[in-house]
């Protein structure tokens, strides 16, 4: 179909199908803007997903806007803005990194957060490996990404009449998504199968592309499985034992093969978490079937070119499996490494004599690395405690685990508006130099006015979202009660605070509640009002977390809050993007040391709002006094009851003697000053640190480089 001006449809659908299917997109709103810029609700119905959102447009829409809006010429511009990017030969990664472009990193991780149209993730360690994609990608790294595909994702939150949590788990259609599967040149499915008991179990593979970078993802859903192993890849963190098991085995063993059926040969491996680490057993396979190698001459290889990054403090977050399991899952493998049953369980223990111990993830994935590290400095330190007993001739401040803290992919996360502002006042290219100080410094001339009003719109922004997305939840539940108060919900002009994360136990989100009647008097205030918007989902099991989010969602409803408190259903990548974008304060209050770094906090900083958080993770860090504010002054009480009463005092005192007269100290323009010093303050001496272009430098430098030239000896 063409019109009269020529303009063929089929050609401009294409052209935009293949914009789509480069996530290029998600951190570059120019080219974003071309989809909201042709039908901006059916953009937002969709979820802002392209795919979806070009299979809903009709070809009259498409022709009508097309001339309206000068589409061909924007669309051609895009094209021209990813050839450049794509083409690009003067990245930091030519200059600092040759030596690993002959054999590019393979990085696993079990879960991917690159927009909330692709849901492989449930929440930081997936936020966290897509930043470090996009980074990847932005620094010309060579690097390969390898995940699985959930048929159904991570759960959806529900909340119903009483504010209790259910979960829903739609199917998603896998021709929606910004991704294509992938084909052998003989027209076939590629296929990856791999062992587990005596059954065979095939994938094939999702091409998802990142910028420059290749994600592919393996998909257990294909007709040669049976019904069961079908359902292999259906959920993130679903099912049980067994499904875990097969799960990892998939993305790990079933992953590096992957990479030999591409012809991929990966210089350096790195594991994100433990959930990967059965990649190192594949990997031995291979050295030794390819040169007869045996199992310690191969695993001595590997090793040294692994590199494995741990994320969780606490015991119970490390993936286990019985001895049991282990053989009935991959005695073949434990056979084709030549491996005895208790040789084979001890790269999964700390004591490989002590036959009661299970196979833990974490474990082989220490042994399997030359390189390791915590996400943050304090991490970092927790994690050589807690695996000393790996290294027992080695003092606790030996153990050779280091850390990289992690950081935020700056343009995914940074409000257009912002970003238009910094761009005004920093060098040419600032884009490319955001790792460096100097590149930001440009900062402390901006005018505190234009700041300010730019920050006011971007919170103007989040209320008219929150209100829109309760309206349509509470509708979504036959709540017309709700929906029809969601309008006066909030008040734009007000000091707003942001609390939004996994509801799990050590991230107590009732912290606030703890002093119910200290809060109730700060929402009363007249004269400087507060208002608050939660959010986060619970994992299904958890009924505490559970129930938290209902007290909360009661809490709102009482007519002494006014509704100053709200709590935001379906917490997701684009909800977190709208909440950092416009926050005045942002509240983190973990138990130390339990929050390995935390990154939502980074994300609001660079958007000029402020971070007011235990000094946990990366805020142990990056707190200097004047660049957001501290609860507690770090040290641990060994009573955790105590400890929560002190925190929760420590919240109150801060907000009510610091937070909020800084806030409404506001002259005669209605510009809080000392407010905005500290703005400009934060991100100044915060945003080179903790973005991700540094973070994936320092892996470069740090362990790829080490890593991928062979270098064996263990260097912490
Ligand atoms: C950034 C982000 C996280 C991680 O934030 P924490 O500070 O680690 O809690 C989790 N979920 C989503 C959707 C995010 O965007």
């Amino acid at each position: 179909m063409t019109n009269s001006r020529g303009i063929d449809v089929a050609d401009l659908r294409a052209r935009l199908s293949e914009l789509a299917h480069n996530l290029y997109w998600t951190w570059h709103p120019d080219v974003a803007m071309l989809f909201a810029g042709i039908d901006s609700n059916a953009w937002r119905d969709s979820n802002h997903n392209p795919v979806t959102f070009l299979q809903k447009i009709s070809d009259e829409t498409l022709l009508e806007r097309a001339i309206a809006m000068s589409l061909e010429t924007r669309i051609s511009s895009a094209f021209h803005l990813l050839k450049n990017y794509l083409n690009d030969e003067h990245t930091w990664a030519h200059s600092h990194a040759g030596a690993l472009f002959t054999r590019p990193i393979a990085y696993f991780s079990m879960e991917f957060g690159l927009h909330e149209s692709l849901p492989i993730y449930s929440g930081g360690l997936g936020i966290l490996a897509g930043d470090h994609l996009k980074s990847a990608s932005d620094l010309g790294a060579p690097l390969i990404g390898v995940g699985l595909l959930y048929g159904r994702g991570y759960f959806h939150q529900v909340l119903d009449n009483d504010g209790y949590q259910n979960e829903r788990y739609p199917p998603v259609n896998r021709n929606q998504l910004p991704m294509r599967k992938l084909y052998n040149r003989d027209g076939s499915e590629v296929r990856v199968t791999i062992r587990l008991d005596h059954r065979h179990i095939q994938a094939c593979v999702w091409e998802v592309v990142v910028g420059r970078i290749r994600l592919y993802l393996l998909d257990a859903d294909v007709p040669e499985n049976t019904t069961d192993d079908r359902t292999i890849t259906t959920q993130l963190y679903g099912g049980d034992e067994r499904v875990r098991i097969a799960q990892e085995t998939l993305l790990g063993i079933g992953g590096f093969s992957l990479l030999e059926t591409l012809g991929v040969k990966p210089g350096v491996i790195h594991l994100n978490e433990g959930h990967c680490a059965f990649a190192i057993l594949e990997a031995v396979r291979q050295r030794m079937a390819e040169d007869g190698l045996g199992f310690i001459e191969a695993f001595r290889e590997i090793k040294s070119c692994t590199v494995f990054t741990t994320h969780t403090p606490v015991e119970a977050g490390h993936d286990r499996f019985s001895a049991a399991l282990m053989e009935e899952h991959l005695g073949w493998m434990r056979e084709q490494l030549g491996l005895t049953q208790r040789e084979f369980m001890a790269l999964g223990r700390v004591n490989p004599l002590n036959d009661n111990e299970t196979f833990c993830m974490t474990v082989l994935a220490l042994k399997g690395s030359v390189k390791r590290n915590g996400v943050s400095h304090l991490h970092g330190r927790v994690s050589r405690k807690m695996w000393n007993g790996l290294f027992p001739d080695r003092p606790e401040d030996e153990v050779p685990i280091g850390h990289i803290t992690n950081g935020v992919h700056v343009l995914s996360w940074l409000a257009p508006p912002m970003n238009q502002l910094l761009q005004r006042y920093t060098q040419r290219e600032w884009e490319k130099h955001m790792c460096f100080p100097d590149a930001w410094s440009g900062i402390e001339r901006i005018n505190d006015q234009e700041l300010w009003e730019t920050h006011t719109i971007l919170r103007h922004r989040l209320i008219e979202y929150v209100r829109r997305r309760i309206r349509e939840t509470a509708l979504g539940r036959g709540d017309r009660q709700t929906a029809e108060g969601a309008v006066s919900l909030l008040n734009p002009n007000i000091l707003t605070i942001g609390f939004a994360r996994r509801f799990a136990t050590y991230k107590r989100a009732w912290l606030l509640f703890h002093e119910r009647e200290r809060l109730l008097r700060l929402l009363a205030d007249a004269k400087h009002p507060v208002q608050f918007i939660f959010a986060g989902k619970a994992h299904p099991r958890d009924e505490a977390g559970k129930k938290i989010i209902r007290e909360i969602v009661q809490f709102s409803r009482l007519p002494e809050v006014n509704g100053r408190v709200v709590f935001v259903e379906d917490y997701d990548y684009s909800v977190a993007r709208h909440l950092v974008q416009g926050v005045d304060l942002w509240i983190n209050n973990p138990i130390r040391p339990l929050e390995a770094c935390g990154t939502s906090g980074q994300k609001v900083l660079l958007n000029g709002g402020l971070n007011l958080s235990v000094l946990d993770g990366w805020w142990a860090e990056a707190y200097d006094g004047k660049n957001g504010f501290a609860i507690g002054d770090g040290r641990v009480h060994a009573n955790e009851k105590v400890q929560n009463e002190r925190d929760a005092k420590a919240l109150f005192d801060t907000l009510e003697n610091e937070v909020i007269p800084l806030f409404y100290e506001q002259d005669e323009y209605n510009v809080p000053r000392e407010w905005t010093r500290r703005m400009k303050h934060a991100i100044l001496t915060l945003a080179w640190r903790f973005n991700a272009d540094r973070m994936v430098m320092d892996y470069v430098t740090q362990c790829y480089l080490h890593a991928g030239g062979g270098v064996s000896a263990e260097l912490k």
